[in-house]
Order: structure tokens, then sequence, then C-alpha cells
């Protein structure tokens, strides 16, 4: 039977983010679980600059969390997310957010992407998002769960929800891009959600076994 009666107030665990919407997301599962969720800002580390030079989106969630962890002394817990398009041999990868350069904006990103995929029919435009998350624990123990969520890259933009790739990533399953399901439907299906899914279900273990 599910009860976690017996892991009330098992502790503390930073999220290691300073976007709200993830903090929400994430904040949410760890209610479940009776852990008391505190940002970044809550342990004096707003701010704080963290270099992301790992080769995968396992390495930069794992450097963030620890990042936290050591100056904060708590459960800290952060994730890493990207676009992988399987004829670009998985580009833009971990280089998601700035694909089209350092400050780049979403639809500068999503324009670069239609540009390379120019000549490219839809059934090679495979893709998929990737989110993994990192939760390093105060003894050092860490575990990295990765979500995924397959798709098509559109041939155009459709949709006006959402946020990054949203409004070129086709869900075959509903034949609309993440853009056009709308949040509620996205965040059910989404990489993050599954990765979400699979660290509750990792924590809940642990806890129990405190
Ligand atoms: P980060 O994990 O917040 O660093 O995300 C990196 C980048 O991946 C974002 O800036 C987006 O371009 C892309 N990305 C990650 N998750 C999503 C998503 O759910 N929708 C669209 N783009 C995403």
């Amino acid at each position: 039977m599910e009860n976690n009666r017996g892991n009330k107030n098992l502790g503390q665990a930073v999220i290691a983010t300073e976007n709200e919407h993830k903090l929400k997301e994430i904040g949410a599962i760890l209610k479940d679980l009776h852990l008391e969720v505190l940002s970044i800002k809550d342990v004096g580390l707003e701010g704080l600059e963290i270099i992301e030079n790992g080769d995968t989106f396992e390495e930069n969630a794992l450097i963030k969390a620890r990042a936290v962890m050591e100056r904060a002394g708590k459960l800290a817990i952060a994730d890493d997310s990207g676009l992988e398009v399987d004829i670009l041999n998985n580009r833009p990868g971990i280089y998601s957010a700035r694909f089209a350069g350092e400050n780049a904006t979403d639809d500068e990103n999503n324009k670069k992407l239609l540009k390379l995929l120019e000549a490219v029919p839809l059934y090679d435009r495979t893709a998929r998002f990737v989110c993994s998350i990192a939760a390093v624990f105060p003894n050092g123990d860490a575990i990295v769960l990765r979500g995924e969520c397959p798709g098509i890259i559109g041939l155009e933009p459709k949709g006006r929800g959402g946020f990054g790739y949203d409004p070129l990533f086709i869900v075959e399953k509903y034949n609309k891009t993440f853009a056009e399901l709308g949040e509620g439907k996205k965040n059910r299906i989404s990489h993050r959600a599954v990765a979400l899914e699979k660290l509750k279900k990792e924590l809940k273990a642990r806890l129990k076994n405190r």
C-alpha cells in the first residue's frame, strides 16, 4: 500500500534552479514525499554561477546538483534538458538553449533548426526531448535519471503555448506540437514529467529506508 506517513519531515531538498516554473513542477512532486522544498534563494545561493561544462545532460544535471549540495549541505536536485534530432547527430543536444548563439532567442533557435532541416522530409525528422534529473544527498551519494519524449520536427512552427522548441515539436500520437497541446497535456507526457516520475519512485524508496 502507498503510505507516506512514515516519511513525514524526513528533511529538506533544495531545487537547484532559478526557473520558477521548474521549481513549482519539481516542488509539487516532492511535496508528495513530505520533503520540505527550498529554492536556491531560501538557502542564500541566489545568483550562484555554476559552469555547466559537462558533455551530457546527466553530467550537467549532476554538476548543478552537486554544486548546490556542497554549499547548502542539503539534498539538492537539478535538471538539464534539451532536444536531440536524429539526422543532426543528436544536435542541438546540450547546446539547445544557445543553438543559434550565446544569447539566442527561442525564435532564432527554431529558425536555425528549420534551416538545417530544409531539405529533410518529415519521415527523417525524428527527434526527442531529453531531461536528466540529478539528486545529490548530503553524504555525497547521487542518483541521475533520464526522461525522454519522442517526436517529429515539423516543417513550420505551430501553436502558441510552451517555450523553446515547442512550436516545432510534433507528438505523433496527437499529431500536434507541444505548443498546440497545452500545458496540462504537455506536462503529463513530457521528458520532464517522465524523469520526475522516476525521481519520485527512487526517492520514495530511499527515504523509506532511512
Ligand atoms: P534547460 O534544461 O532549462 O537548460 O533547457 C535547455 C533548452 O532546451 C531550453 O532553453 C530549450 O531550448 C530546450 N528545451 C528544454 N525543455 C524544453 C521543452 O519542454 N520545450 C521546448 N524546449 C525545451
